[in-house]
């Protein structure tokens, strides 16, 4: 796989900002799980390099916000070839940085492991820089959840999911829990709506894609 510095990103109606591929995840659908694809050769990824530091992707937004298009973002989003929380301090300095500069909403998508990643609640971390965050739920079984996304936390990776995600939505504005239509049966989609609603957090169904 070709590796490179791709910081940055233009994705749907967002600038989305890779921060690592670090992540403690095997998600069975994961595009990391083809990472030696030989369709990552000599191609433009998000796999990369090493970790850019905080300056450097301040720097590479400050750079795209002096390009045309970036009148046309709607928003910032951390999102990229692993779990943006796995890069907690660059994540909470670059968000600082764009809250002040720029008045686009930021949001985070995320597995929501982060306080077992960062061994320490994070939630209050968020307040005042992050508008968003999305949250891969997968299944309200978490037995098919641990089997879809194989943490290596086991059986404590989704109790600390909904716990971070309740403690999230006293510190974030908007707080949303993520499945994958036709991926789970319809039981299940319609129980990740009843834990969402105990939750107090929105239930999203995102459309499948197929990797190709
Ligand atoms: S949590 Fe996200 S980055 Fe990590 S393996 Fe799953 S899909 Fe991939």
């Amino acid at each position: 796989m070709t590796k490179g510095m791709t910081i940055i990103y233009p994705e749907y109606n967002g600038l989305y900002i890779n921060l690592t591929n670090r992540c403690p995840c095997a998600c069975t659908f994961c595009i990391r799980q083809r990472a030696a694809d030989a369709e990552f050769d000599n191609v433009d990824t998000l796999w990369l390099e090493r970790e850019p530091s905080t300056q450097e992707v301040i720097d590479a937004i400050k750079e795209e916000s002096k390009t045309e298009r970036f009148k046309s973002y709607k928003e910032f989003v951390f999102c990229g070839y692993g779990e943006p929380t796995e890069a907690l301090d660059v994540l909470l300095e670059v968000a600082s940085f764009l809250k002040a500069n720029y008045t686009l909403p930021v949001r985070i998508n995320t597995n929501g492991l982060c306080d077992l990643i960062n061994k320490k609640p994070v939630a209050p971390l968020l307040a005042g820089k992050i508008d968003a965050v999305s949250i891969s739920l997968n299944s309200s079984n978490p037995e098919i959840y641990e089997k879809t996304v194989r943490p290596v936390f086991k059986e404590k990776a989704f109790p600390a999911l909904l716990s971070f995600a309740e403690q999230a939505k006293n510190y974030v504005p908007k707080v949303i829990l993520s499945t994958v239509a036709t991926t789970i049966t319809k039981e299940d989609e319609e129980e990740c709506t009843r834990l969402c609603e105990r939750l107090g957090v929105t239930h999203r169904i995102r459309k499948f894609v197929a990797l190709s």
